[in-house]
């Protein structure tokens, strides 16, 4: 076990509500900069339940810090260097390589809960105080502390961070009032299983034979990506879709290879072998949910934050949920770190500061990836066929949210000290104000 960097105690207590990235990210960081923490998480036994989640170059700079962990990720984590995309009927259309993009940092694609499972163990192994099977059912806050409810047992800290992703309870506490998800109009079918089948069948091997590769086939409203693991042994698919249905807002709800069929009529016949070839109890279906953009992260005496999908719920197409949730963390351990236990509010004031802006222009790119796919006009692609491409935003992905959070956060103390106005770090451009809310509202207001 490599030695494990830590900042001299730093006095300040920290309780965290939610073990998913967002809530290990903050509890790993807030240990690394010397605070105590103490992780309280509703399900009793972490299983690696899931499927294939990626975490851009941004985050790959927050695994690259803690010490053996990208090291335990390696084995396990997908190695493609690029994706082949096709149209619905299974034309090449056009191959995004990734290559120009390593300057930028490690990208980290694989099982959600492998690895989930390696983070876990690294913030057991820095000695977080990791409580399970804990339900969080109240809130509350004074001038001088915040604490939770757990269990029937009231727990308290110098702040309290609510991690506790899209169905938050604790954004009750942020609105003053109850705030359900909204369905964003799309679903999508997800399935992993191991290649065997894939390997044997002519149409489907190509995929899975010669190490890891990543495909997608885009067709009106629905994407169908597909990426094989571990030299190409494992297999995963996501199929985004209309959401015509009344599914329940469940990661576990069972799919049917039916229902998957019938969106894939006149599809390319691999996209239906790699279908036939699922396990039937590997197939689940899953609604996506959104919330409309909160004016704030905090509560009234800020020492209660949002974090991650609680804060700001992300579209998968936008492949930065979990890495935005991430820099959350990274962006609070440093903002308690340098405002001291004496001004805990300010330091929360500083991170919704630094995070404000950044996390929601992030977020409109889940919208726009897909309705540049699902609304494609295929005469004008086959001109073009780079326009598939995924937007890859320097802004966005060459970025280090521990170095950006050093730069800016005397700066921002300062300013909130002084009881300035302190602008949000990377605000939507001029044409995009407003953005965030419009485009959401929108999506939503498809559906109603
Ligand atoms: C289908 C799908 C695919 C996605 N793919 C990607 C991807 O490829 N890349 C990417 O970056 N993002 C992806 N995302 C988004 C990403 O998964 C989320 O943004 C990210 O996981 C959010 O992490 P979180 O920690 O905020 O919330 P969660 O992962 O939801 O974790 C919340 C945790 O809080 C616990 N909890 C909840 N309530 C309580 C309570 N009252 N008391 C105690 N514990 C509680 C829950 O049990 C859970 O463990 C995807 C999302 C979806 C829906």
């Amino acid at each position: 076990m490599p030695e494990l960097s830590k900042l001299p105690p730093s006095g300040i207590k920290v309780i965290i509500v939610g073990a998913g990235f967002g809530g290990l990210c903050a509890a790993i960081e807030c240990n690394r900069k010397g605070h105590e923490v103490i992780l309280l998480e509703k399900v009793k036994q972490l299983k690696p339940l899931g499927d294939v989640i990626s975490f851009s170059s941004n985050s790959g700079h927050i695994f690259e810090r803690w010490e053996g962990v990208v090291d335990e990720l390696d084995p396990i984590v997908h190695k493609s260097t690029g994706l082949d995309f096709h149209d619905w009927m299974g034309n090449f259309a056009t191959r995004q390589e990734w290559g120009d993009e390593k300057q930028w940092g490690r990208r980290i694609n694989g099982h959600r809960g492998q690895i989930h499972d390696v983070v876990y163990q690294h913030a057991k192994a820095r000695g977080v105080d990791i409580r399970l099977g804990q339900t969080v059912t109240d809130y509350f806050e004074t001038d001088t502390e915040a604490g939770v409810v757990s269990n029937g047992e009231k727990l308290v800290a110098d702040c309290v961070f609510a991690a506790e992703g899209v169905k938050s309870a604790g954004r009750k506490i942020v609105l003053g009032t109850e705030d359900p998800p909204k369905p964003s109009g799309y679903a999508v079918y997800r399935s992993w299983f191991n290649s065997d089948d894939l390997a044997k069948n002519e149409r489907t091997k190509h995929l899975v034979v010669n190490g890891d590769t990543h495909t997608g086939w885009i067709g009106e409203d629905k994407h169908f990506l597909a990426a094989s693991v571990k030299g190409g042994k494992e297999f995963s698919w996501v199929l985004t879709h209309k959401d015509d249905g009344d599914i329940e807002e469940d990661w576990q709800f069972p799919g049917n290879k039916n229902e998957v069929k019938k969106h894939l009529v006149g599809w390319a016949p691999v996209v239906h072998d790699i279908v036939d070839a699922t396990p039937p109890d590997r197939l689940f279906d899953y609604k996506l949910v959104f919330r409309d953009p909160l004016p704030t992260f905090l509560s009234p005496k800020a020492r209660i934050c949002l974090i991650g999908d609680a804060a700001h719920p992300f579209l998968p197409t936008s492949i930065q949920g979990a890495s935005q949730s991430m820099e959350d963390g990274v962006t609070l351990a440093i903002t308690l770190e340098k405002a001291g236990k004496a001004d805990v509010p300010l330091a929360l004031r500083a991170y919704e500061a630094i995070r404000y802006g950044r996390v929601h222009r992030a977020q409109m790119t889940g919208v726009t990836t897909r309705e540049q796919w699902h609304k494609a006009d295929w005469n004008e692609i086959w001109k073009d066929t780079k326009v598939l491409h995924l937007k890859r935003d320097a802004w966005l992905l060459d970025f280090d949210a521990e170095t950006h959070a050093y730069e800016v956060v005397d700066d921002v103390l300062k300013d909130l000290r002084q009881g300035k106005p302190v602008k949000t770090d990377t605000p939507p451009e001029p044409e995009q104000k407003n953005g965030v809310q419009s485009v959401i509202a929108t999506e939503v207001d498809q559906l109603a």
